[in-house]
C-alpha cells in the first residue's frame, strides 16, 4: 500500500510547527483530548434521536493509558470515529480552508509572531501531536461503520491508512513518545502525575469523563494474629480515576473561576492562540434562564472576511451541545464574538428551523446583545488602548451595524464608533469630539478619502482648520453612509466638508458672497460654457480659503461614494456623482481668467481646463484624458 503525501502546504506548516511554532509543547495533550471530546459530542447529538446509537450520555469518555515500555501514549474515545474518507480528508491536509494568505506568510521561511497567530487560527490541534511524538498511529471506527481504518504517519514523510480490526465505534490515538534529548524530557509525558496535572490545567472543563488506570500503594491491612514485630507492608493497586472535574466552566460561578481558566477555555475551544481581549460572563434567572460565556477575540481571525466565517454562539442545552454554531444568538455586528450559551429552556431535540422561531432564543440573544455592548462600552470608558485594539479588530463591524437594518440600531451603537480626526490619531468618539466643540461651532465636521494625512489638506478643510474646528477623517468605505444613517449626534448634525453650507455664515457675509457670485458670474458662465458636460455646475466657493479650486458633488451620490462604487465594480449602471467645481473668488488665477477672457479666449480656456483638472487631482478622481492634460500644462508653459 503506497503512502500518501501531506498536501504540500501542509508538509510545509507540519514542518514549522514540529519545530518552530509551538514553544509550549504540552499543549499536545488538549489538542488531542478536545478532539475526543469533539467526537464525544457528535455522537451524543446523535444519540438524541437516534436509538440504535445505544449510548446514554453517562456512557461517553475519553481513556488515556500510559504505556512506558512501549513508550507510547494512547488516547482513547467512544465517539464518532472516522470513515476512510473522513481520515484521509481531516487528517491528511492541514487547514483544508487554507487561504492563500498564510501561503504568502509562509513563503518567506522566516517564522515572525505574526505567523504563528495565523497559524494557531488554523485546524491544526491534531499536528501538534508531532511535537511530542515521533509516530503517531490513528485506529478508528466510524459509527455506523463495520470497518476499521489504521491511519500511521512518522510526521513530515506522509502518512498510511490500512483497514484494520477495531472493537466499538471510537478512535484511539496512539503516540510514540519521542527520545529525551538534553533539552527536552519526553518521558514525562507518559508519569500518570503530569497527565493529572496536564489534564487539570487544560481539559479540566471536558464534559466527559477523562479517565486513567492509576497506579497506587497503600499499607496492607495489619493480619489480624500479627506480633509485635510486624513490620507494616505495602501492595500495589490500580484504580480508575477522573481526572477532570466535568463541570462546564460556563456554569460555574464567576468567582470561581479565574481568567486563565477562562483563557485556556476560549483558546482551547475556539481554536485561537492568543487571550481573548474581553471574557463576558452573563448568568440570568428569570423567565429565561441561561448562562453564557462571550468572548471578543483580540486579534480579527484570518478567515473573518471570508464565505467560510460562521458568526454564532454554541448553543447547549443542560450542558449537551445542540448547535455548533446558532447564528440567530449575534445580531451581524456582533458577528466577531464568540462563545457559548447553555439554557435549560430551550429542548434537546428541537430542530434547527424551529430553533430559530423560538420565543427563548430571541430573548437570550436581545440581553446578550445588551451585556455585549455593555461590556464594550465599559472597555471604552476604563481601558482606551484595549478599546482602541478591539476597534483596530472590528470596529469597522460596527459601522456596518450602523448602517444596516435600516439604521434601526444607530441608536445603539452610536457611542462605541471611532473615527480619526484632525484632532486626535487615535481616533475619537462622537462624544469626545462634542465635547472639544468650541461654542460658535455649529455642526460635526467630516471629510472622506483614503488616506487621513491627505484630508486635513483638502483646499476644503483650511478655513473649518483655521476657524478651530475639528473634522473627522472618514478613511473606510462605510464611513460616510455611516454619517448619513446617523445625520446628527447629540443635536449637532453630521457635515460634509463639501456641503455649500459648511460654514454657517452671517447675514453680512450671506451679502458679500451674494455680492460676490455676482460680480464674478460673467467669469462662471465663460467656465460653465468651456466646461460643458464636464460639470453640473461651477459656482463660487463659500469655504476655500486660499486654494483656487475644489470638486464636490450635487444630490445623493458623493465623490467618494462614486468612487466606492467603482471598486466595487457596482458602477454597471455608470453611477456618477454629479460634479461641482468650486472656484475661489478671491484666488489670483480668477482674476487672471477675467482678464484673459478678453485679451485671449482660447488661453482663458486653457486656463479653465487646467483648473478643473486640478479639481479632479485633489479629489483623487481619474483624469480623463492625462496625456492631453500633460499637453495642456506644456502649451501653457510655453
Ligand atoms: P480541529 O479540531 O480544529 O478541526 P484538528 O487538527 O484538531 O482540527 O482535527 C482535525 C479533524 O480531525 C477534526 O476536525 C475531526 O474531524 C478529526 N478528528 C480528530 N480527532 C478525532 C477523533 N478523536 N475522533 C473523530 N474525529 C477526529
Ligand atoms: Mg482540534
Amino acid at each position: 500500500m503506497a503512502k500518501k503525501q501531506f498536501k504540500a502546504e501542509s508538509k510545509r506548516l507540519l514542518d514549522l510547527m514540529i519545530n518552530s511554532i509551538y514553544t509550549n509543547k504540552e499543549i499536545f495533550l488538549r489538542e488531542i483530548l478536545s478532539n475526543a471530546s469533539d467526537a464525544e459530542d457528535k455522537l451524543a447529538y446523535r444519540a438524541l434521536t437516534d436509538d440504535s446509537v445505544g449510548l446514554n450520555r453517562g456512557d461517553f469518555k475519553v481513556i488515556i493509558t500510559p504505556d512506558k515500555l512501549a513508550r507510547t501514549l494512547t488516547i482513547s474515545d467512544n465517539g464518532i470515529g472516522m470513515t476512510k474518507e473522513e481520515l484521509d480528508g481531516n487528517l491528511g491536509t492541514i487547514c483544508k480552508s487554507g487561504s492563500l494568505k498564510f501561503k504568502e506568510d509562509l513563503a518567506n521561511d522566516e517564522v515572525k509572531a505574526e505567523d504563528i497567530d495565523v497559524i494557531g487560527q488554523f485546524g491544526v490541534g491534531f499536528y501538534s501531536a508531532f511535537m511530542v511524538a515521533d509516530e503517531v498511529t490513528v485506529i478508528t471506527k466510524a459509527y455506523g461503520s463495520d470497518t476499521g481504518y489504521k491511519w500511521t504517519s512518522t510526521g513530515l514523510d506522509g502518512y498510511t491508512i490500512t483497514e484494520c480490526d477495531k472493537t466499538g465505534v471510537g478512535t484511539d490515538v496512539i503516540l510514540h513518545i519521542k527520545p529525551d534529548t538534553e533539552d527536552e524530557k519526553y518521558e514525562l509525558y507518559l508519569e500518570e502525575y503530569r497527565i493529572q496535572e496536564l489534564v487539570k490545567k487544560y481539559s479540566d472543563y471536558i464534559r466527559y469523563p477523562i479517565q486513567m488506570l492509576l497506579h497506587k500503594s497503600r499499607q496492607k491491612p495489619r493480619p489480624e494474629d500479627a506480633g509485635d514485630d510486624y513490620k507494616p507492608e505495602w501492595e500495589d493497586y490500580t484504580e480508575w480515576s477522573t481526572m477532570n472535574s466535568m463541570v462546564p466552566v460556563w456554569q460555574k460561578k464567576k468567582d470561581d473561576v479565574t481568567q486563565e481558566e477562562y483563557n485556556n477555555f476560549y483558546q482551547d475551544k475556539f481554536g485561537d492562540f492568543e487571550a481573548p481581549l474581553d471574557t463576558i460572563k452573563v448568568s440570568a434567572e428569570g423567565a429565561v434562564s441561561y448562562d453564557a460565556l462571550l468572548f471578543v477575540p483580540s486579534k480579527t481571525p484570518y478567515d473573518f472576511y471570508t464565505r467560510e466565517y460562521e458568526k454564532g454562539l454554541q448553543l447547549y442545552s443542560s450542558g449537551v451541545l445542540i448547535m455548533e454554531t446558532c447564528a440567530d444568538l449575534l445580531p451581524d455586528y456582533l458577528r466577531f464574538v464568540k462563545g457559548v450559551v447553555d439554557t435549560p429552556d430551550v429542548s434537546l431535540n428541537i430542530s434547527r428551523e424551529m430553533l430559530q422561531q423560538t420565543r427563548e432564543l430571541k430573548v437570550i440573544a436581545k440581553n446578550l446583545d445588551k451585556k455585549i455592548r455593555g461590556s464594550l462600552a465599559k472597555m471604552l470608558k476604563d481601558d482606551r488602548e484595549k478599546y482602541e485594539t478591539f476597534w483596530k479588530a472590528f470596529g469597522t463591524q460596527l459601522k456596518y451595524g450602523v448602517v444596516s437594518n435600516y439604521g434601526m440600531d444607530k441608536d445603539n451603537l452610536k457611542d462605541l464608533l471611532m473615527f480619526l480626526s484632525s484632532a486626535s490619531e487615535k481616533g475619537t468618539t462622537l462624544k469626545e469630539y462634542k465635547e472639544r466643540m468650541p461654542e460658535s461651532q455649529k455642526y460635526i465636521y467630516y471629510a472622506c478619502g483614503e488616506d487621513a494625512a491627505k484630508l486635513g489638506k483638502l483646499p476644503q478643510a483650511e478655513r473649518i482648520l483655521d476657524a478651530g474646528y475639528e473634522i473627522l477623517f472618514l478613511t473606510e468605505e462605510v464611513d460616510e453612509f455611516c454619517m448619513q444613517v446617523l445625520g446628527e449626534y447629540d443635536g449637532k448634525q453630521l457635515k460634509s466638508i463639501n456641503a455649500d453650507d459648511a460654514l454657517p455664515e452671517t447675514d453680512e457675509e450671506k451679502k458679500a458672497a451674494e455680492e460676490k457670485a455676482e460680480s464674478g458670474k460673467e467669469v462662471l458662465d465663460f467656465m460653465k460654457e468651456t466646461l460643458g458636460e464636464k460639470v453640473k455646475d461651477v459656482r463660487i466657493s463659500r469655504i476655500l480659503k486660499t486654494h483656487p479650486v475644489c470638486m464636490v458633488s450635487d444630490g445623493p451620490m458623493s465623490i467618494e461614494m462614486e468612487k466606492y462604487l467603482k471598486r466595487q465594480n457596482a458602477d454597471m449602471g455608470g453611477f456618477k456623482a454629479e460634479r461641482v467645481l468650486e472656484v475661489n473668488a478671491d484666488a489670483p488665477v480668477f482674476e487672471t481668467i477675467r482678464s484673459a477672457m478678453a485679451a485671449d479666449p482660447e488661453k482663458a480656456k486653457k486656463y479653465v481646463e487646467l483648473l478643473y483638472c486640478q479639481a479632479l487631482l485633489i479629489a483623487e478622481l481619474p483624469l480623463e484624458d492625462p496625456s492631453a492634460y500633460t499637453d495642456l500644462v506644456c502649451s501653457l508653459m510655453n
